[in-house]
C-alpha cells in the first residue's frame, strides 16, 4: 500500500469525515511549491486557501516567529499583554480604509472575526438584526453558518439557525444581477421582512471567496454604505478571503472607494499562523462590555510576530504591486484560453489582482453551472503537480490563489498545467457525451 493509501485509511477510521479533504498528504512546503508524502512536487495554488499570500515559510516571517519562541509563547493577552499585540493593533488601524478613529481585537479564526464583529455591531446599536448576502461564506460557528448564503453543505443537518439573520442578493453581472437590482432587494427585504431599525449591521464580502470570486459593483456598495449611513446599521466588510494584499491593494475595498465601520481579517493576515482580527471604528469597537469580547488563545504572540513580519513583507517586497502582475498574467492567459475554439465551457474569466477564476458553464447562452468539468479541471490538475480550488454556488468555478511572492516563471508553469488540464478534461468530457 502507497503511504498516500495507508494514511487516508488512518483519517477515515480516526478523523471527523465532515472534515472534507485532499489526497494531498503534506510533507514540506516553500514559498509556491508543496511536497507530499510521496515525494510529488506540486505548485501551490490553493496557498492554504488564500493564507500563503506570503508563500509558504517566508524567512522573514519564520525568523519573526523563532523570535518570538524564545521569549514567550502564550500568556493570555488578557493576563499578560505584549507589545507585539499593540503594535499590530497600531499598525492595522492605520491600514484599514477610512479617515476615522480605529481599534483592532485579534482572534484566532476568520469566523471568530465575524462573530466578534457583529457581537460589537449589536452591542452598539443596541439592534439584533443582521443581514448579509447570498453565496456569502462568514465561517463555520454558528453565527458565521447562520451568516452563510449558502445551505448544502454548510447548514445542513445543523438545525435551527439564529434568529434575526436576513440574506438579500448580492449582484452578479455574468449572470444578470445587478446593483441595482441588489439595491431594490434590500429595500424590499426592508419592507416586507425586517425593519431597516432592528437591524445591526450589514455584512460583505467586496469579493465573494468561496461564493465564486464575485466582485462586488461598487455601486452597490457605495449604495449599501448610503442605506447603512440612513439607518445607522454599521457596515461590516469581510474581508477574510480578499484581504492582505490579495487583490492588489492591501483591502479588496480600496478598489470601491469606500469606508466600512468593522473590516474582518484572518487567512493572509499572519502568514500561516493563526490569527484573526477586527477592525474599525473605535466607538464600534469600545460598544462591547470589558471582558465581553477575548479569548484564551486570541492574539497568539506568535501568530502576531507573524502577522507584523506579514505587513513588512507585503511593504518590501511590494506585494500589492506582485498581485496585480500575477493577476495579469492569469487574466491575460485565461482570457486567451477562453477565446480558442473549443473552449466553450468557460462561460467566464473575472477577478481582482492575484484573486483570479473562471466558470464553467454547459452553454455560453444559458450559463448554466458546468459542476462535473470543474471538478475534472481540479483533478487533472492535481495529477499535473498544480493544486487548485473549486468555488461557487455550484461548485462551477475554479479559483486561482498563488502565493503572491511566486516567481512569474512558476506561474507561467502553473498556466501552462492549467491550459493541459482545461484541454484535457473538456476532451475527456466531449468523448463521454
Ligand atoms: N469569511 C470569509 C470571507 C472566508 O473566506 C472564510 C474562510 N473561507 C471565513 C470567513 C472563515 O474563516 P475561518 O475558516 O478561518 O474560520
Amino acid at each position: 500500500m502507497s503511504a498516500t493509501n495507508d494514511l487516508k485509511t488512518r483519517q477515515n477510521a480516526a478523523v471527523a469525515k465532515g472534515v472534507a479533504t485532499r489526497g494531498i498528504y503534506a510533507a514540506r512546503a516553500e514559498n509556491a511549491e508543496l511536497w507530499d508524502i510521496e515525494g510529488k512536487r506540486y505548485i501551490d495554488f490553493a496557498a492554504g486557501i488564500a493564507v500563503n499570500n506570503t508563500g509558504h515559510r517566508h524567512p522573514r516571517v519564520m525568523a519573526a516567529v523563532e523570535e518570538q519562541s524564545r521569549a514567550f509563547t502564550h500568556t493570555c493577552f488578557q493576563v499578560a499583554p505584549y507589545e507585539g499585540y499593540v503594535r499590530l493593533a497600531e499598525r492595522l488601524n492605520a491600514a484599514a480604509p477610512g479617515d476615522f478613529i480605529k481599534k483592532t481585537m485579534l482572534v484566532t479564526t476568520g469566523a471568530e472575526a465575524v462573530e466578534n464583529a457583529v457581537k460589537m455591531a449589536r452591542s452598539y446599536t443596541g439592534r439584533s438584526g443582521v443581514v448579509a448576502f447570498s453565496g456569502a461564506f462568514h465561517g463555520r460557528t454558528l453565527m458565521g453558518m447562520a451568516l452563510c448564503g449558502k445551505v448544502a453543505p454548510y447548514k445542513k443537518g445543523f438545525g435551527a439557525m439564529p434568529p434575526e439573520i436576513f440574506h438579500s442578493s448580492f449582484p452578479n453581472a455574468y449572470h444578470g444581477v445587478s446593483a441595482e437590482m441588489s439595491l431594490a432587494a434590500l429595500e424590499e427585504l426592508m419592507r416586507t421582512s425586517v425593519d431597516p431599525e432592528r437591524i445591526a449591521a450589514f455584512i460583505i464580502e467586496p469579493v465573494q471567496g468561496e461564493g465564486g470570486f464575485n466582485i462586488a459593483d461598487a455601486d452597490f456598495i457605495r449604495g449599501l454604505r448610503k442605506i447603512s449611513e440612513r439607518y445607522g446599521i454599521v457596515l461590516i466588510a469581510d474581508e477574510v478571503q480578499s484581504g492582505m494584499a490579495r487583490t492588489g491593494k492591501l483591502f479588496a475595498l480600496e478598489h470601491m472607494g469606500v469606508a466600512a465601520d468593522l473590516v474582518t481579517m484572518a487567512k493572509g493576515l499572519a502568514g500561516g499562523f493563526p490569527l484573526s482580527a477586527v477592525t474599525g471604528r473605535a466607538e464600534i469597537v469600545d460598544a462591547a462590555p470589558v471582558g465581553g469580547i477575548g479569548g484564551t488563545y486570541a492574539g497568539n504572540p506568535l501568530a502576531v510576530a507573524a502577522a507584523n513580519a506579514v505587513l513588512d513583507v507585503i511593504e518590501e517586497e511590494d506585494l500589492c504591486a506582485r498581485a496585480i502582475e500575477i493577476g495579469e498574467a492569469i487574466r491575460v492567459r485565461l482570457t486567451d484560453i477562453a477565446a480558442r475554439q473549443g473552449m466553450e465551457p468557460i462561460g467566464d474569466v473575472r477577478g481582482l489582482g492575484a484573486m483570479m477564476a473562471f466558470e464553467l458553464v454547459t452553454d455560453r447562452k444559458t450559463r448554466k453551472p458546468n459542476t462535473a468539468l470543474a471538478q475534472a479541471i481540479v483533478a487533472e490538475a492535481e495529477a499535473r503537480g498544480l493544486i487548485i480550488l473549486p468555488c461557487g454556488m455550484w461548485g462551477n468555478v475554479v479559483r486561482l490563489l498563488p502565493p503572491l511572492t511566486t516567481p512569474m516563471p512558476l506561474v507561467e508553469e502553473a498556466l501552462d498545467i492549467i491550459e493541459a488540464s482545461i484541454e484535457a478534461a473538456i476532451s475527456t468530457a466531449s468523448v463521454a457525451a
